[in-house]
């Protein structure tokens, strides 16, 4: 029995609980997954289970992975026959077997996201409906929705008053009608479908319930309904569902997972068998105690309790940075100092590698300043479940064009923004296009231009064509006269790129419209420096940065990714950037209590990946859409115990009154937390400290209302630059300033 050995009384309770309904309800880093693996190599170990007889699901393939080389390790050898499974994959494998019964053919395809969205978008046109006026990705998402819901298009029920729904109705029956023509399913489909082979087919639901007898789902917490019914299909009869999770790192509440199926999991399943865990082996004390102040204030939860036997561990630290690339900066340094460090006598930190590092954000825009740095300092790096900043495709769009302007003749660009937002040139009309091109021995835009003198392009494809290559030279004129952020701008405006993607509206055209804004910003950046930049300077240093990834070691690296993919994952050493209001907690989703409290979550999730360290930081300066943002610091950074920050000191160039502490500790509302330690050292002001900060809302007696957007000096010579509604941006010397501070 060496395999509960191991195990806590509590882990060993729910791995012996084999049969019927057992819920491990359980804070983070407790072993609900550690759970789940020992059980199944018990199931099969002690209790001579066939592993065909096992299903486990997570949430993501990196979790599927992670959990079949737990389980192969306990076993001593391969975990063959196991099903260790995403939803998603689960449910394709199933349709694989039985696909037929719902009349489709066995060998179906599925579509990915490019594949649905060119398909939704011929069905709509079919239909005739306006993109503009009922955007692509917003019927997309709501479909989406409704999958989710697992409602069929015959069960939608529009309102007969809402116009988008009604729409929406008839793209979704039709677009449903068109994939079975097709034989193929999308995304969606496939746990939609599988819930209608087993309502159509017991006996298929019944060879499943009698083939996956343990049935296992790890972050439970993150179920949509649809997922959920299908769990509890497949445990109707044994009844052997154990589930995992923590309603505290439920974070996916805005695409239909429902906390509900957790909190009402015994209701569903009579007869549950509870275990909580309380002890967490992942983190220090003093990581650990900071994740439970912070998710202590959500008030839509259920209580836990969660120590640990853990030695204390170093403080969290927390810095200020003056903008992004200075926060890029100091996580870089941080990172290669753990790296590079050789082992001193005196320092008890272990030397670490790579893999040991993860850096995290709220939102993917965040991850350029980070990689930039870590490739000037060839460190490597890999982005979780992401793709790299400039192989995004918005990014890869943009820089299409830019690299257009550059050079005309490169065809590649060409072809990739052609029709880029739509312009009604098609495939085969760029197709001719080539082979004409290539007849004549000339470029393709060269090639463009001759044809159209001939006459073989029908009128309606000329005058396009026409289009096309007007936009073009009027870029390339613009490009002799504006900055190259004034450029990129004005491209995103006149192609109409950016208002699409902002009409879209859906999340994941914002993130994108986010990206954008982040290329933005860094060009402005770039032309605030001592050299400005050129457009082929700049094209040249993406394609170093894209092409950088020589670094032999695939295992070695720097994991990057959202604090959303960091869920059920563990790193020695994290740094968590971005710790400002408006990011963490996102504004984009809304001020309502739920939305914050699911920030908060997210916070909690990405504290508590921490085994040993913990690095927040913050900026004073952020910018975006090119222009400097001051944010204020995150609410969750004033919800942790000051006594386990240490704050740390910038290396300045400049002398700014704010020391990074006093500006840390100025923030700390005492009001907020009365018996707090905090409230003597929010007292604590220097003399002649003017109580300005930056973010803070200010009038003045000429220049009317305006926001502090940087501080620079101490007491009496202190400056700031505030912009005013009325002016812009003024660099007053506060002392003489006569501003009202306003909140
Ligand atoms: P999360 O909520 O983040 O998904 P979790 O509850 O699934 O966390 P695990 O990942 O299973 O937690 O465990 C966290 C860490 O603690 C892992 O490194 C695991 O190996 C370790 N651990 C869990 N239980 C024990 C134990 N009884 N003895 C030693 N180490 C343990
Ligand atoms: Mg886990």
């Amino acid at each position: 029995m060496s395999l509960l050995n191991d195990l806590n009384p509590a882990q060993r309770k729910a791995v012996l609980e084999t049969e019927g309904p057992l819920l491990v309800f359980a804070g983070a880093g407790s072993g609900k997954t550690r759970v789940l693996t020992y059980r199944i190599a018990y199931l099969i170990q002690e209790k001579g289970i066939s592993p065909w007889n096992i299903l486990a699901v997570t949430f993501t393939n990196k979790a599927a992975d992670e959990m079949r080389e737990r389980v192969e390790h306990l076993l001593g050898g391969s975990a063959k026959g196991i099903w260790i499974s995403t939803f998603h994959s689960a449910c394709a494998r199933i349709l694989r077997q039985h696909i037929d019964r719902l009349g489709f053919g066995r060998n179906f395809v599925i579509y990915d996201e490019e594949d649905q969205e060119r398909h939704l978008k011929a069905v709509m046109k079919e239909l005739e409906l306006d993109f503009k006026m009922y955007p692509p990705r917003a019927m997309q998402s709501a479909m989406d929705k409704l999958k989710n819901e697992g409602i069929t298009p015959d069960q939608y029920r529009p309102s007969p008053f809402n116009l988008f729904q009604k729409k929406l109705a008839l793209v979704y029956q039709r677009y449903q009608e068109d994939l079975r023509r097709n034989n193929g399913v999308d995304f969606g489909d496939l746990l939609v479908m599988v819930t209608l082979l087993f309502k159509k087919c017991p006996e298929v639901l019944k060879s499943y319930q009698h083939l996956c007898r343990y049935v296992m789902v790890d972050e439970f917490q993150d179920t949509n309904l649809i997922q959920y019914r299908l769990i509890r299909r497949l445990g109707e009869g044994h009844q052997n569902i154990c589930v995992v999770g923590d309603d505290d790192q439920s974070i996916y509440r805005w695409r239909g997972a429902e906390v509900g199926n957790i909190l009402n999991f015994e209701k569903d399943f009579p007869g549950t068998k509870v275990v909580t865990l309380e002890q967490n082996y992942r983190s220090t004390r003093h990581i650990l105690q900071a994740a439970n102040h912070v998710v202590r204030r959500n008030r839509l939860r259920k209580e836990k309790i969660l120590w640990t036997e853990n030695p204390e561990g170093e403080l969290l630290t927390l810095y200020v940075g003056e903008d992004e690339e200075d926060e890029a900066n100091y996580v870089v340094r941080k990172i290669a100092e753990y790296v590079n460090a050789v082992s001193q006598k005196s320092n008890e930190r272990p030397v670490r590698s790579y893999r040991d590092i993860a850096v995290f954000y709220r939102i993917n825009a965040q991850s350029r300043a980070i990689e930039e740095e870590l490739v000037k300092n060839q460190i490597p790096y890999t982005i979780v479940g992401g793709v790299k900043f400039y192989e995004r495709k918005e990014i890869k769009d943009i820089l299409a064009y830019l690299k257009l302007i550059a050079n005309p003749s490169d065809g590649i660009s060409l072809r990739r923004i052609i029709n880029h937002p739509p312009r009604g040139i098609g495939e085969k009309t760029v197709e001719s296009l080539l082979a004409f091109s290539r007849e004549k021995g000339l470029s393709l835009y060269e090639g463009m231009r001759e044809a159209l003198k001939e006459d073989w392009l029908s009128s309606g494809v000329r005058e396009r064509i026409r289009g096309f290559i007007h936009l073009i030279e009027e870029l390339r004129q613009e490009a002799k006269t504006l900055s190259l952020s004034q450029l990129t701008l004005f491209l995103l405006t006149r192609t109409g790129y950016l208002a699409r993607l902002k009409e879209e509206g859906t999340e994941e055209a914002l993130s994108r419209v986010e990206n954008v804004e982040e290329l933005l910003s860094l060009l402005t950046a770039l032309e605030e420096g001592e050299e400005p930049v050129s457009l082929e300077t700049f094209l040249d240093r993406v394609s170093l940065v894209t092409s950088v990834d020589l670094y032999e070691d695939r295992e070695n690296r720097v994991s990057l990714m959202t604090l959303h993919c960091a869920k059920g994952l563990e790193f020695p050493v994290v740094f968590i950037i971005g710790m400002e209001e408006g990011l963490l907690p996102h504004y984009r989703r809304g001020e309502e209590i739920e939305d914050l409290e699911e920030e908060r979550r997210l916070c909690y999730v990405g504290i508590t990946r921490a085994k040993e360290k913990l690095y927040l930081s913050r900026t004073e300066r952020r910018s975006t859409f090119g222009i400097g943002r001051a944010n204020l610091p995150s609410r969750f950074l004033d919800e942790l115990p000051f006594e386990l920050i240490h704050v740390e000191e910038r290396e300045k160039k400049e002398d700014s009154v704010f020391s990074q502490e006093a500006f840390w500790r100025e923030d700390v509302d005492p009001s907020r937390d009365e018996g707090d330690s905090r409230q003597e050292i929010v007292t604590w002001i220097p003399d002649g400290f003017f109580p300005l900060r930056t973010g803070m809302r200010v009038r003045h007696p000429k220049f009317g209302d305006g926001r502090v957007k940087s501080i620079e000096g101490m007491n009496e010579d202190q400056k700031a630059t505030i912009v005013f509604a009325s002016v812009g941006p003024k660099r007053l010397k506060t002392r003489y300033a006569n501003l009202e501070i306003l909140e």
